[in-house]
């Protein structure tokens, strides 16, 4: 029940011309008639004054300046009476205009000038609530999971590519310092990372062998050429073939083997065995072939290997030929010419120290 002696000071028109007009809030109005402020919360009960809403208190009036040429919302900060743009304000749901009350600087200053007050006072805060604190959060979660899901959802896809870009930004301006302090915490928990990568290994494992396999599907001829290539630099030789020549090579074998009639499991193959230290993947030393024949091959002379009987039943002579004079044609050597290249690169194998990029063509000219 209200204080009567308040009641008596205090009308209903009077209390709603403070409370609802100028926007004093219950305390002040208590301290004006020198009351406790339940008395007057009793009091706008008994006089049915409707209490505002939460929030709702003194907002500041949002005012259209001039800024720039424009006409901009702007408002006045409670703590320094400066008018400023709302964007000076941060960002508050339920404050006037979506912002703070206090300007950005004032809050600031205020944080500068009580940092070790407030960090204090939320540290003790949340250490006292901590449990009870976690418990409401999950019920609140459970409660409203699939709006929160969805929500979460569309602020990640909406704003993923500019949280990557500011990650990647802020990665390569700290690279440094991020990099030690990883490092460090590693070596202080060293066993606990440890057990963390084998647990994150065993959990994966089954869904990186999928991710590898359709890796090696999509880039199967990059893969290829690329391991091809790592063979060929290894004996400092030429590597200059592209996919696009690949391609084409492939092609003008009607994607089949180019000595036998089989159309899959197909090998590069070198004319000039690599391990001879001759040769390279370049057009004119390579085409496809099944892997039967690559593998009979190996680094035997292609000339002394075709005469083999066994080598016989597994190429199409016509083929051969046609292999030959293709490869000639490419290196632009006569079918003679391109021969006796071959078996000069047999008879001066390279091996040792090796000087990069080399060129069994310009080598076997210069040596003729
Ligand atoms: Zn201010």
């Amino acid at each position: 029940m209200a204080n009567n002696k308040v009641q008596s000071k205090l009308s209903k028109e009077e209390l709603s011309e403070l409370y609802l007009v100028q926007y004093k809030s219950i305390r002040e109005i208590a301290k004006m008639f020198d009351c406790n402020h339940t008395t007057i919360g009793d009091l706008l009960k008994q006089y049915d004054i409707p209490s505002r809403p939460v929030g709702g208190g003194r907002k500041a009036q949002i005012v259209q300046i001039e800024h720039n040429g424009q006409m901009v919302e702007a408002k006045r900060c409670t703590v320094c009476n400066e008018v400023k743009l709302l964007e000076d304000f941060n960002v508050d749901r339920k404050g006037s205009g979506g912002r703070q009350p206090k300007c950005k600087e004032c809050r600031k200053r205020y944080y500068e000038n009580n940092h070790t007050y407030i960090n204090n006072k939320s540290m003790t805060n949340y250490y006292k609530n901590h449990e009870e604190n976690k418990l409401k959060r999950r019920l609140y979660y459970s409660k409203h999971k699939i709006r929160l899901r969805k929500q979460q959802r569309e602020y990640y896809l909406l704003n993923h590519e500019k949280n990557l870009l500011a990650n990647r930004r802020y990665y390569h301006a700290n690279k440094d310092t991020i990099v030690q302090s990883e490092r460090l915490r590693r070596m202080e928990n060293i066993e606990y990372y440890r057990e963390q990568d084998r647990k994150r290994y065993i959990k994966r494992k089954e869904q990186r062998s999928i991710y590898h396999q359709k890796y090696y599907e999509i880039n199967k001829d990059t893969i290829k050429l690329n391991s091809k290539k790592r063979k060929t630099s290894l004996r400092s030789l030429l590597f200059t073939l592209t996919e696009q020549q690949w391609n084409q090579i492939q092609s003008d074998f009607n994607y089949g083997c180019a000595l036998s009639e089989h159309h899959s499991d197909l090998n590069m193959e070198h004319f000039i065995p690599v391990s001879w230290g001759h040769g390279g993947t370049y057009v004119g030393n390579v085409y496809p072939v099944h892997w039967k024949i690559n593998r009979s091959k190996s680094d035997t002379n292609p000339f002394v290997w075709i005469g083999r009987n066994d080598v016989k039943e597994l190429v199409d002579m016509d083929k051969w030929h046609r292999l030959i004079s293709y490869l000639a044609g490419q290196n632009h050597l006569s079918i003679d010419e391109f021969k006796d290249f071959v078996n000069w690169c047999e008879n001066n194998k390279r091996g040792g120290e090796l000087e990069p990029n080399y060129s069994s063509l310009e080598g076997w000219r210069n040596n003729k």
